[in-house]
């Protein structure tokens, strides 16, 4: 698997010597460019006073679509300087995420007016191979769109007909109930595979695919929800001059392109304000008009209506867990509870086990009172037995239950059956299920 060492490549390669151009070019002093910060950390001090690195007043708003914050990172750039390093690049906005999320919230509660967050699926670095295959992921995704807002999932990592498997359409599903963009580093294959699984997504293709801009040009023409961003590649923009065939192809989609670092690493965070420099160097090889799309206004128009709309939908997402009904989902009721339940996967056949997310909601007198416990079960009412199993039900930290380890061992009619402990009483929900 050769598209990391691809990236690999890019590091040592392409931008180091973008950057060294640019820096020579400007006459900076080399000690806060990029590359060279990854290997001398004395270099890596967020206070470092180059002009590039100044708040440029009156220059080119940047939205940076592109950065990363991980778990591990927090140690190497603390929170309040990676804010001071935005503030410096004079970025308007970013897009943010992290493996493990956390980052990602600790930057928005830092600076809310700069940094909108999007859902990365990885809960540790090194999962980018691996996610698509693990469940846990989904249920990581779950939990983590219960408790915060988001304009956005991603970025995650998706190659050709991994695009297919369960976990990444579970994502899809997600994104389409949450009204949410999908940040895909992806090729192309993969982005026609999320469009078919739901024609109305909107995605954000990370880095353009890495892809040529003949290539990027058939795929922007073929959806018309795909943008791409330009992080982490320099070719379109070398040396401050624009390349030809990109130069055509933002005069051709003039709204679908838009910048980022891409700080992978947490030695990139450094690079922010390079970046925006750099970035400010080529784009003004455009028409100002087209620059300033490129710069911040098409991140902007994508982003932050994604990000307004799921913010209004409340600070408090578990407080009444019943009040929504998700696509898939079911609400049944009864006199003292109402319980909103959904399997995963949606579709439960013989033989295959299935899971169980339920949000309890006591009514009526028991209004407000806590659910103490939660089983789940499943029988067969004419046959008078259950499963071969006792599902396991756990809380999960919205406070919805999850029950793993279902399974129909034969078609029919099966009764799944809630039964709840609301302070002193016992609530039974049932309802009835045709398996085939
Ligand atoms: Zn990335």
């Amino acid at each position: 698997m050769n598209r990391h060492t691809g990236i690999d490549d890019l590091v040592r390669g392409v931008p180091r010597r973008a950057f060294l151009r640019l820096a020579c070019a400007a006459g900076l002093a080399l000690a806060a460019a990029g590359p060279l910060a990854a290997q001398t950390p004395a270099a890596q001090t967020p206070t470092a006073q180059t002009p590039a690195a100044q708040a440029p007043g009156g220059a080119l708003p940047i939205f940076d679509a592109h950065i990363h914050y991980s778990h591990d990172a927090w140690d190497v750039v603390p929170t309040a300087a990676v804010i001071a390093l935005m503030r410096q690049a004079g970025l308007r906005r970013a897009l943010v995420s992290s493996s493990d999320d956390e980052g990602t919230q600790r930057l928005l509660a830092a600076a809310p007016d700069l940094v909108i967050p999007s859902l990365r699926p990885y809960r540790r670095r090194g999962e980018l191979q691996t996610w698509m295959h693990d469940p846990d992921v989904a249920r990581h995704v779950e939990d983590r769109l219960a408790r915060h807002r988001y304009a956005a999932i991603g970025e995650f990592h998706l190659y050709g007909a991994d695009a297919d498997l369960p976990v990444p359409r579970r994502l899809v599903q997600l994104a389409r109930d949450n009204r949410l963009v999908l940040h895909a580093h992806s090729d192309a294959d993969a982005v026609e595979r999320i469009f078919r699984q739901d024609p109305g997504a909107r995605v954000l293709w990370a880095h353009a695919g890495f892809d040529r801009p003949e290539n990027v040009r058939a795929l922007l023409q073929r959806h018309r929800t795909l943008w791409a961003d330009l992080a982490f590649r320099s070719e379109h923009g070398a040396g401050g001059r624009v390349d030809p065939a990109w130069r055509e192809l933002f005069a051709a989609f003039p709204d679908r392109f838009m910048v980022g670092t891409d700080t992978f690493t947490p030695e990139r965070l450094h690079y922010i304000p390079e970046h925006a420099a750099w970035s400010r160097a080529w784009l003004a090889d455009l028409p100002a008009a087209l620059a300033e799309r490129i710069a911040w206004r098409n991140a902007e128009a994508l982003l932050l209506p994604a990000w307004e709309a799921n913010r209004a939908r409340g600070d408090t997402p578990t407080a009444d867990p019943c009040a929504q009904l998700p696509a898939g989902s079911e609400r049944i009721d009864s006199d003292g509870a109402a319980i909103v339940w959904h399997t995963e996967p949606a579709q439960v056949t013989v033989g295959s086990p299935f899971a169980i997310v339920a949000a309890v909601c006591p009514l009526g007198q028991a209004k407000g009172a806590e659910v103490r416990s939660l089983a789940i079960d499943a029988t067969m009412p004419e046959h008078r037995h259950g499963m071969n199993y006792v599902p396991q039900v756990r809380r999960m930290p919205d406070g919805r239950w999850r029950a793993e380890g279902l399974l129909f061992h034969m078609p029919g009619r099966w009764a799944i059956v809630f039964e709840a402990q609301v302070d002193g009483h016992r609530e039974l929900l049932s309802r009835l299920l045709m398996v085939r």
